[in-house]
């Protein structure tokens, strides 16, 4: 059935799609593709809808978990392990995480989206990355027709990335991801503000008030401006680069990586473009936060593209930078 997806994406953009499908178990799944008998590559699995793009008329079905379980499938003096279906919202997850005392994804709290979507891009904030905290990935493969279980080691985790990004998944769902946390808080304080709170003190409710302050106090909320998070990826560039920018720009920001790169800041290098605070055909650049391309009052992704693409063509001929974009474009 034709539906439009503007309530599922956090750009609020229009996107007509083939029908919108909900799951709430590997057997439900399965029945869902045998009844709606289409070619594997016509469906489409969506979460929140926080990191895409969706074009204006998308010629396939969507799937999404609805799957709200939470379990505690194992647990010793120091360690607990959970399973929790793909449909939790992440926030809710975090929060309940803390009510529980299994601790380690303070730092991600308010990271809008799903569970089932935090291994994709492996999602990170304050000094933190879940992959740091997954132990196991559980899958449905459509085209394969089975079900398997991902050790945190061979889902590829990197900066942003996964194996879930590669052709190689392009036909899996999660249906499941299991986190290992610690019964003890040991909170990673090592991001600018969060560095100065006070430990002896410091709790895992008080830790998740200060990150969503933080982020709250930078970040648009998506509910009342469109916006899919950080557009771009922070470009990673090799040392030599980056000295020879730093002398041309020497308060240029940027974080060792290894021995041979650098990690440079999208935001900053768009601020100083002077794109902050831009607008142009209903979308433009957050005032407070340059990463973050905002939808003002556009209805189709088309503008919020062609704004990116501008913004990228700037900053090649200004720094010789190639920003890659962080949101999936879903055509
Ligand atoms: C205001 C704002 C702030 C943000 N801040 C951060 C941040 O600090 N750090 C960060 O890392 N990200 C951030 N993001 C990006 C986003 O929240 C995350 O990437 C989040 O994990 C996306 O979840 P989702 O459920 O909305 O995924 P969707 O946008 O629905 O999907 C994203 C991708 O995952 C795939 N996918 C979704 N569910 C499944 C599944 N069950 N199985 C297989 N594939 C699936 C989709 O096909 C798509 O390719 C932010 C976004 C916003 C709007």
């Amino acid at each position: 059935m034709i539906t439009n997806l503007k309530n599922h994406n956090t750009l609020g953009v229009d996107s007509i799609c083939d029908g919108l499908h909900s799951f709430s178990s590997v057997e439900t799944l399965e029945t869902l593709i045998d009844t709606l008998n289409r070619p594997i590559s016509e469906f489409k699995v969506i979460g929140g809808g926080s990191n895409v793009i969706l074009a204006p008329r998308i010629e396939k079905v969507f799937l999404q978990s609805s799957d709200q379980s939470i379990r505690l499938i194992d647990e010793h003096s120091d360690k607990v392990w959970i399973e929790v279906g793909a449909g939790v919202n992440w926030h809710q997850f975090v929060l309940h995480c803390a009510q529980q005392h299994w601790h380690g994804l303070e730092n991600l709290a308010l990271i809008p989206g799903s569970v089932g979507a935090s291994p994709v891009q492996n999602i990170g904030a304050y000094g933190v990355e879940v992959c740091e905290k997954i132990h196991s990935v559980n899958i449905y493969d459509m085209s394969k027709r089975c079900q398997q279980t991902l050790p945190a080691d061979a889902c590829q985790f990197s900066y942003r990335n996964s194996i879930f990004k590669t052709p190689a998944a392009r036909n899996w769902v999660i249906t499941s991801v299991i986190f290992e946390l610690d019964r003890q808080f040991s909170p990673v304080l090592r991001y600018g503000p969060l560095c100065q709170l006070d430990t002896s003190t410091l709790d895992a409710n008080m830790l998740i008030d200060q990150v969503v302050d933080i982020r709250s106090a930078k970040l648009p909320d998506p509910r009342v401006l469109g916006n899919v998070g950080s557009f771009f990826h922070n470009p990673i560039v090799s040392t030599s680069q980056c000295i020879e920018l730093q002398s041309k720009h020497p308060t240029l920001p940027h974080y060792r990586v290894d021995d041979q790169h650098d990690k440079l800041a999208a935001g900053w290098l768009i601020d100083q473009a002077g794109w902050r605070g831009y607008r142009e055909n209903g979308v433009g650049v957050h005032s407070e936060q340059a990463l973050v391309l905002v939808n003002y009052d556009a209805t189709s992704c088309d503008a919020i593209l062609a704004l990116s693409q501008r913004i990228v063509a700037d900053i090649q001929e200004k720094y010789g930078i190639l920003l890659h974009r962080e949101p999936e474009y879903v055509a």
